[in-house]
């Protein structure tokens, strides 16, 4: 398999801006954000999309969204709303093939999405 830009991102072979990093998960800034605050949380296990999930994965995906919690809450977008996305697959617009959530705020999100 091909590595993808977030395995390099780990491996510090290209720059990011580093928001949060333990041994299992890192947290970017995305390069082209999408709201004041656009953060890109990632596991550091290669996993290419949400659908390749399994069983084991549950206590890393978990610890996700708790790091997402607690970067919202960092940059102040934990009370006026944020959003929280997972790409799968083309057709929703997934353009890196290791699994990433988005946690983006900062601004006003409508609902439905289109
Ligand atoms: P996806 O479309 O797969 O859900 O999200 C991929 C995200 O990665 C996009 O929001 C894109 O802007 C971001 N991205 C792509 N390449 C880079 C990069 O080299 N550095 C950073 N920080 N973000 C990137």
């Amino acid at each position: 398999m091909n590595e993808t830009i977030f395995t390099k991102i780990i491996n510090r072979e290209i720059p990011s801006q580093i928001v949060f990093e333990s041994e299992e998960i890192i947290a970017i800034n995305d390069i082209n954000p999408q709201a004041p605050v656009h953060i890109l949380i990632i596991p550091k296990k290669v996993i290419p999309t949400i659908n390749d999930l399994k069983p084991e994965d549950a206590e890393l995906i978990g610890k996700m969204f708790l790091v997402a919690k607690q970067i919202a809450i960092d940059k102040g977008v934990d009370k006026d709303g944020y959003r929280l996305v997972f790409n799968v697959n083309e057709g929703a617009g997934q353009t890196v093939f290791h699994i990433h959530l988005h946690l983006m705020g900062g601004r006003k999100f409508n609902w439905p999405a289109g």
